[in-house]
């Protein structure tokens, strides 16, 4: 099988497995079309970037699972004005998706190594809408407060109060929330004019949200 048939194959697996997984809003399915995994995952992991299974990369943290990606990014219902703050920039693939949805979106690591190696890739891809920080972003990111919608990547204990604080009204935030070790639950709060609504999605596994920056800064 030539080079070309292998990695048309690879890309119909990839969005089959999303679709079997739940993944089947159109606008999320064509992101995760467009762009392309493997430059997230680097070194000895980067043959497997098209299965469905989150990644080790660098600074002992992981690139998400793509199908869980793929429904947290269609839970945040992004629309194409929308400011989107992502806590957790890790390999910067969940940005790049919410980049190809939102007008804007600032990604926050608290891994200087990670938001440099990330800004890299966004700037070969030319992705020119992302902002990417080295910042605790338990905080959020007062300076470009509020959004329309922030997405966590690192599980919480509880949804963080200065990110609810930044939430527009309508806004929506998704969170995982729980202790590191034991399950966790994908949270959607929705901020109305009557205060802050709250939906467990589904469980879900990811690193903590850690305080401060980390050792490598
Ligand atoms: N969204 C990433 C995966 C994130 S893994 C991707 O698409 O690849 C979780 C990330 O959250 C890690 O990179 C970790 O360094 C970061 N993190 C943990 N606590 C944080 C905090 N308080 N502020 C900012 N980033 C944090």
């Amino acid at each position: 099988m030539s080079g070309f048939d292998d990695s048309a194959e690879r890309k119909m697996q990839f969005l089959f497995a999303l679709r079997s997984k739940g993944v089947t809003d159109t606008r999320v399915l064509a992101a995760m079309e467009t762009i392309d995994r493997g430059p997230f995952v680097r070194g000895l992991f980067a043959e497997r970037a098209y299965e469905d299974m989150p990644l080790p990369i660098a600074c002992g943290q992981t690139i998400s699972q793509p199908s869980v990606v793929g429904l947290m990014t269609q839970a945040l219902g992004v629309s194409p004005r929308d400011k989107v703050l992502e806590v957790g920039t890790g390999s910067g693939y969940q940005a790049a998706i919410l980049s190809q949805l939102a007008r804007r979106v600032y990604t926050v690591d608290r891994h200087r190594r990670l938001v440099r190696e990330a800004s890299e890739i966004f700037r070969d891809l030319d992705l020119t809408n992302i902002t990417a920080m080295t910042a605790d972003g338990s905080f959020g990111l007062p300076e470009q407060a509020p959004f329309d919608r922030i997405i966590v990547t690192a599980a919480a204990e509880d949804p963080p109060g200065p990110l609810l604080a930044q939430l527009k009204i309508g806004g929506i935030m998704v969170v995982p929330v729980g202790q590191s070790d034991a399950v966790q639950h994908l949270i959607k709060v929705t901020r109305t004019d009557n205060g802050l609504e709250y939906d467990e999605l589904r469980p879900v596994r990811f690193v903590p949200l850690l305080e401060g920056l980390g050792k490598d800064t």
